[in-house]
């Protein structure tokens, strides 16, 4: 991931290497790539703009380090204002004061929610917490399967509707699982809602009122590291739609260069929180911005 722009920077600071202070003709060089570079890791073309002008200005009102080249100096430019983009520290989970905290997850059919879903009860289980998952993504035939099946490999309580009971009613099972959590003293309750392949009004206003039933303490935006320009559009419709709270990447395993991390934090100001990176139940972990950027920068 971020190959491209990695490879790129590093031979525009190779060629600036030696030179005694950045002048403007270094500075325009310099921002030239790494607007390139960042279009070529498909972030989008306002944040781009954006970030490209963020790490000018500074380059140029930055005095010239005495510790640093001015190489050196970019790099560390660009690399603080990554990670500010990227959310700064590591936003955590909030939970609850008193009674369950619920998570509802809100994304794209595909995103990679239902997997999500049960890697996240795993790493709440391992933080000591009792999560319980509930299945309300009744519009694809087998997902309520699935988070069984998945729930089952990590060993976490799955809620399903039951025949003849709340069948094609996700509210009222999200709601019910919310009852239900409270009887069973689980302490999380995780709410995986449907998707469709493209934005859909109808779910859309079906996952707000999901929201709007059980009150999540967060709502998180699950999206495909992989759809790269797309990102963006999908993000704006999801926190117009329903909002959410922070955002998960999935399928980092894959090639994708990363460009959706940027841009989705860029443009909606919420923080990527969670990352996952493989079909592996274990393959989780907390998004930490500095080291994504440091691995842009590498
Ligand atoms: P949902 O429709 O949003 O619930 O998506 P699913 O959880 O069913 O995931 C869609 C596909 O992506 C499945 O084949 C998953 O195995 C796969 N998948 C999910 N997360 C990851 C990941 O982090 N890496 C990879 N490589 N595949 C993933």
């Amino acid at each position: 991931m971020f190959a491209t722009l990695s490879d790129r920077l590093a031979d525009t600071f190779k060629n600036l290497r030696g030179k005694g202070r950045l002048s403007e003709a270094d500075i325009d060089a310099t921002a030239r790539e790494i607007r390139i570079a960042l279009l070529e890791a498909d972030v989008a073309l306002p944040v781009v703009k954006e970030f490209v002008g963020a790490v000018k200005e500074r380059a140029r009102g930055e005095e010239v380090s005495q510790a640093l080249n001015p190489a050196q100096q970019v790099v560390k430019i660009v690399n603080e204002e990554l990670v500010a983009i990227l959310g700064g520290e590591t936003r955590r989970l909030r939970y609850a004061k008193s009674g369950p905290t619920v998570i509802m997850l809100a994304g794209l059919q595909g995103a990679g929610k239902t997997t999500l879903a049960a890697k996240l009860a795993l790493w709440l289980k391992e933080q000591g917490r009792s999560p319980m998952l509930v299945a309300a993504d009744l519009q694809r035939p087998n997902a309520v399967n699935q988070l069984q099946v998945n729930g089952e490999r990590v060993g976490v309580t799955v809620f399903a509707p039951e025949p003849g009971n709340g069948v094609g009613d996700p509210v009222r099972v999200a709601r019910d699982a919310v009852e239900e959590a409270k009887r069973t003293l689980h302490d999380t309750v995780i709410v995986d809602t449907a998707g469709r392949l493209g934005v859909d009004a109808e779910l859309m206003q079906q996952a707000a009122d999901i929201r709007d039933a059980v009150q999540p303490d967060e709502v998180l935006f699950v999206v495909d590291a992989m759809i790269g320009q797309d990102a963006v559009v999908t993000a704006q419709a999801f926190l117009d739609g329903v909002g959410y709270d922070g955002v998960v990447l999935t399928k980092l395993d894959g090639d994708a260069r990363g460009g959706a991390a940027l841009s989705i934090a860029s443009i909606t100001g919420k923080p990527v929180m969670f990352a996952s990176n493989g079909e592996k139940m274990t393959d989780f972990d907390l998004f930490h911005p500095d080291r994504m950027a440091s691995r842009i920068l590498d």
